[in-house]
């Protein structure tokens, strides 16, 4: 029954409790004088999340200066990646899954860990309030509230429905452990409602129906997962409706896995084509009922109406409402996505931090925080800068935007690089900035948004774990070019990301594979590749003899369908 506030104080007095059990003789020494000093001189951090970006910011942080408070509706870690996996029992659900007092463990117990959602962020007053999700009587000490001097915002985000009717009520998702369980048991009701005595062929046929809409790499993987689940296991269960069978993918762009290489969403398409798997492009759902799926066909404008059994909703992601009324505190009420600048912090607000799927770095500032840069420095107002002081400007952009600096050889600058390598360099040159400013903007229009994925979250983790352990030290010592010392733009420099590749299995043992410089992989092989870096991904070894043996016994005796 006790507040968090005051249970963190008793677990400190207990700790410090042991100590005076220990030796009474040491209570007063200076040594544990320093220690409660140390402790009380903490700063607080709170973690919202348990997911990629938070659990990989925990396992780097050094948590010797700070006192670290884990909020989460879920005591777990789950690896996304394999969920469609679950959905099939490819892999069981507590394989993918690693409780987070495990994870915090390492840490000597110095986390803490409230199983409760944050209901509000109040960063006026450096405060979250938070709501235990426990339902069991807890004599109304259900809500609480946390102090912070550090919010590191890591929420994820929520199914975005686009608001279309009977969405919520008749799709499953696929975005949470409970959603994959919910689906494994989903398939086999439709095959059992699909054998029942006195149906018509036509009933069958559509209890076996099964749309999936959005053709992202998550509804494509889903659709893979099934197909290979109903033929090679279901189909030998129940070989008299083997035949009635039928997995349709509903997209609204052009083609399926469309943020991937061209080559890859060909080779999904002949291979879902070749499989039996229809994927209807160009098509926008405009209802879903109980019975059917009602959708618009973008180029004839036409109304369809497609029976089903069962339908996965799987198209994108969207700002959770938590997060949604703290940019609303913020002045970023306009805004889909909480922005952060390049170091990850929240924009608008003071030590709150945002990585993750719930936030996204604010490229559509960047041209304006260029400007700003741009007009502080030409102080007379002439449109003109020496080339020092636009050197120096240059310098500041490069480390701030690491995009930048591949368009400075952008041929739109080839008259400031003339200049600049004048090699009567140090006279007064006049720079045209209007003209540099219109290059960059050039630039800006092809810089992108990272993409909202389980590598950007972990590589954002990694990086802010490492900004706090060298908090104090980069005051004195920043990261960035000395001169811009003490204007707190560059202690650390900025988030970079590093695109290491991107997966689509497509079932039949078939994978596809973008990797670094610009190769692509299809095929078996590429699917050995898949399981061999998923495995090595694993947060643990619990949870890598877990899933390697999930694989194994799939090989071996094929997929559960009993219904549990
Ligand atoms: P999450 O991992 O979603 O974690 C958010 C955390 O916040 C959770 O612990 C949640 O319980 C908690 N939370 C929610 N609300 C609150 C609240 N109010 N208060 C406190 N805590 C809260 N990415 C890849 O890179 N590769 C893949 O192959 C891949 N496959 C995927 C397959 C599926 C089926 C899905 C759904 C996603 C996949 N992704 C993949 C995307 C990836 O999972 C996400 O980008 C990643 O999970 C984002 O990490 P995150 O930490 O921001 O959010």
């Amino acid at each position: 029954g006790f507040p968090p506030s005051s249970k963190l104080l008793l677990v400190f007095t207990l700790s410090g409790g042991g100590l005076i059990a220990y030796s009474e003789s040491q209570s007063n020494s200076p040594a544990n004088s320093i220690e409660n000093e140390r402790l009380k001189n903490k700063k607080k951090v709170v973690v919202l999340g348990t997911g990629w970006a938070s659990t990989s910011f925990l396992k780097d942080l050094n948590i010797s200066s700070y006192d670290v408070q884990v909020v989460s509706p879920r005591n777990y870690f789950a690896f996304t990646p394999l969920l469609p996996s679950v959905t099939c029992g490819t892999v069981e659900a507590r394989s993918i899954v690693e409780p987070v007092r495990n994870i915090i463990k390492k840490k000597n117990g110095e986390i803490q860990f409230w199983e409760a959602e944050c209901t509000k962020i109040d960063a006026a007053n450096k405060k979250v309030s938070c709501r235990s999700v426990i339902d069991s009587n807890l004599l109304g000490k259900k809500e609480f509230s946390l102090d912070y001097d550090y919010l590191v915002v890591a929420t994820g985000a929520e199914v975005n429905t686009f608001n279309t009717p009977g969405v919520n009520e008749h799709c499953h998702f696929l975005k949470e452990v409970e959603d994959a369980q919910k689906i494994r048991r989903s398939v086999i009701d439709c095959f059992e409602k699909a054998i029942l005595p006195e149906l018509t062929d036509e009933e069958r046929r559509i209890n076996l129906h099964f749309v999936v809409v959005g053709g992202g790499p998550t509804g494509v993987e889903f659709a893979a997962e099934l197909h290979d689940f109903v033929h090679e296991d279901l189909v030998k269960l129940y070989p008299m409706v083997k035949d009635l069978v039928k997995i349709t993918v509903i997209q609204s762009g052009d083609h399926i896995l469309n943020t991937y290489d061209n080559r890859i969403s060909t080779f999904a398409e002949t291979k879902f084509a070749r499989d039996g798997i229809d994927v209807h492009t160009g098509c926008r759902v405009l209802s879903v009922s109980d019975k059917e799926v009602n959708m618009k066909i973008k180029s004839t404008g036409e109304n369809v109406s497609m029976p089903h059994g069962m339908v996965v909703w799987s198209t994108g992601v969207s700002t959770r409402p938590v997060v949604k009324d703290f940019m609303g505190q913020i002045g970023q009420e306009k805004r889909k996505v909480l922005a952060t600048d390049e170091w990850l912090r929240v924009k608008g607000s003071e030590n709150v931090y945002a990585i993750g799927d719930c936030a996204t770095i604010d490229q559509r500032k960047i041209m304006e925080d260029i400007a700003a840069i741009f007009n502080a420095a030409d102080k007379d107002k002439s449109g003109t800068l020496t080339v020092e002081e636009f050197h120096d400007i240059i310098d500041d952009i490069v480390i701030r935007y690491p995009q930048v600096e591949l368009h400075l050889q952008n041929k739109h600058l080839s008259s400031v690089t003339d200049l600049l390598n004048d090699p009567d360099g140090n006279a007064r040159k006049a720079v045209d900035i209007e003209g540099f400013k219109l290059a960059l903007c050039q630039a800006d229009s092809q810089m992108k948004s990272l993409p909202a994925t389980a590598q950007v979250a972990a590589q954002q983790g990694t990086y802010l774990s490492r900004c706090f352990n060298k908090m104090d030290l980069a005051k004195i010592t920043p990261e960035g070019p000395r001169r811009f010392k003490g204007t707190g733009r560059h202690e650390f420099l900025p988030f970079r990301y590093k695109h290491l590749g991107q997966f689509a299995p497509l079932g039949g043992e078939q994978a596809a594979a973008e990797l670094p410089g610009d190769w692509v992989s299809v095929g078996r092989s590429t699917q050995w590749l898949w399981y061999s870096i998923y495995a090595s991904k694993q947060v643990s070894w619990r949870t890598r003899v877990l899933v390697v043996s999930d694989w194994t016994r799939r090989f071996i005796f094929g997929r559960d369908s009993s219904r549990i």
